[in-house]
């Protein structure tokens, strides 16, 4: 006890100093504070200049943002969930845009004036519509690239088997998914179907709450043991993706095939089809379940296939907002990109440059290669497609600092690709800096990031297919949850002003 009080006295004679010095501080006090309070203004000015901060949008945006973006949502939900398959939409943009005044531009005329409006169905499973601009076409054209295809599941050439009294089609998947998440869903099937004589028939069942759905079936936990030991890519074989799609017999017991037959007959009854005709069709397996608002506060949206709808939506409003743009504007909403932009419907098809160069000839009095080389070569393009967003439970494969967040606004990438970047468009220095003028110009919150981690994986978009013509591009669009899976989520906040990024970009670059 001793020992502890010896300090304490000890501290009594230091006691005048202490006064004497706190009589200086007093004295001194209003200036240093001032001084203080100065210096940490100037800390903080210098950082506001010099630091990039990334704002959540929700903080930043007013009443009437947060109502606008509400209502750009329901909207976008309509639009998703008319269109599910890459030829829905084409139809559903078909629709929209003749509404509102666009035409063919097979039958538009040869001479095409500022502010008129046309569009071309790209085999009925892309789609590319343009608004004429004031400017002639050689001053190059805004074009503004999503996709509309999205990863599900397609049927073998020969799906229909039997098998313990079920029937059943076999399946082939389409695009990157994670097999074992498509089990054990309601599913619905969508497609055409080509007869014999050439008739095409429409397929769409899953859809309406009156119409049967399908599914993948799983195996029960009770005797899952070896399925689970199995690594998460075999969990479910792509051979075992086999949908159920029926169990009632046609013809008596001693009819062979009698189940299959069953739901053959049926098929033909309904739609006039026979197995061959499958061999040729496009029938696509998707999620039967619409979008739906998510989170209490209903700040999400869930739905399937928002990779690429997303931002093929905004990317179309944003084309038929326009009236009389400076430049020629356009959408190109494509297909395959899933699969690499593949075939004649994917990015890489000359019939997507055959509409530009369509479009030039139209606008230019006729065509000639030199003005429409020069046209593709001074056209500037926004590669309109989803990014990771950055999700906390699996952060470990995200690089924080370079992530794109939920709620932030439109993720602008300069580069996608793999590895040493490979496979990736870079956008150019001049040309981003451009565009993230015109969106800092507009008071539009953008904010940046990258597909994960260096060398975690990695993917690619539309962007280099385009940049092969000399146009220049930059990836951007909406940050997305579970991409790929049944059900991605999306902030609404984003989708709003990405849209209001596109429309901006369209008007100012
Ligand atoms: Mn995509
Ligand atoms: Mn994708």
């Amino acid at each position: 006890m001793a020992v502890k009080k010896t300090p304490a006295a000890g501290k009594t004679p230091a006691a005048k100093p202490a006064a004497a010095e706190k009589t200086v501080r007093t004295r001194r006090a209003a200036p240093a504070a001032k001084d203080a309070k100065d210096a940490k203004e100037a800390v903080k000015e210098l950082k506001e200049k010099l630091f990039k901060d990334y704002p959540n949008l929700w903080d930043k945006a007013s009443t009437d943002d947060v109502e606008s973006a509400y209502a750009f949502a329901e909207e976008y939900r309509r639009f998703i969930d008319l269109g599910k398959t890459e030829r829905e939409v084409v139809i559903a943009s078909i629709e929209t845009v003749e509404s509102l005044g666009f035409v063919d531009i097979e039958t538009a005329g040869k001479v095409l004036k500022p502010g008129a409006k046309v569009y071309k169905s790209i085999r009925g499973k892309g789609f590319v519509c343009a608004v004429v601009g004031k400017k002639p076409a050689s001053a190059g054209m805004n074009l503004l690239g999503a996709h509309i295809d999205s990863p599900r599941i397609d049927l073998k050439p020969v799906p229909v088997y039997e098998e313990a009294d079920m029937v059943f089609f076999k399946t082939h998947y389409y695009g990157g998914i994670k097999k074992y998440q498509w089990v054990s869903l309601p599913l619905s099937l969508h497609g055409v179907v080509v007869r014999g004589d050439g008739s095409k028939v429409s397929v769409c069942v899953g859809e309406k709450d009156e119409d049967p759905v399908f599914t993948i079936t799983d195996l029960l936990p009770h005797l899952g043991a070896e399925q689970m030991a199995r690594k998460a890519n075999e969990t479910v074989k792509g051979e075992e993706l086999n949908l159920l799609v029926g169990s009632l017999p046609y013809g008596d017991k001693d009819t062979s095939s009698r189940f299959k037959l069953g739901l053959l007959k049926l098929l033909n009854d309904q739609y006039g089809i026979t197995e061959q005709d499958l061999v040729s069709a496009e029938l696509e397996i998707v999620p039967a379940f619409r979008s739906r608002d998510l989170g209490f506060d209903r700040s999400f949206v869930g739905a399937y296939g928002q990779d690429d709808r997303v931002c093929s939506f905004p990317a179309l409003v944003a084309v038929t907002d326009q009236e009389k743009p400076d430049k020629t504007c356009v959408a190109i909403l494509s297909d395959k990109e899933e699969i690499g932009s593949e075939g004649n419907t994917g990015a890489k098809s000359r019939l997507y440059v055959n509409f530009l160069s369509d479009l030039y000839a139209r606008t230019s009095g006729g065509y000639d290669e030199i003005g429409f080389q020069k046209c593709l070569e001074n056209s500037k393009m926004l590669s309109a497609d989803v990014s990771v967003g950055y999700d906390p439970t699996f952060g470990s494969v995200s690089d924080p600092k370079n992530s794109a967040y939920l709620g932030r606004g439109i993720v602008l990438e300069k580069y996608t690709g793999h590895r040493g970047k490979s496979d990736a468009s870079d956008a150019n220095a001049e040309f981003y800096a451009e565009v993230i003028r015109a969106l800092e110009s507009a008071g539009i919150p953008w904010q940046t990031g990258e597909l994960g981690k260096v060398d975690f994986g990695g993917g690619g978009t539309i962007a280099k297919y385009m940049a092969d013509y000399g146009i220049e591009v930059l990836d951007c669009g909406v940050a997305v949850l579970s991409m790929h899976g049944p059900f991605e989520v999306t902030s609404k906040i984003d989708v709003y002003y990405t849209y209001l990024a596109y429309k901006r970009f369209i008007e100012a670059v």
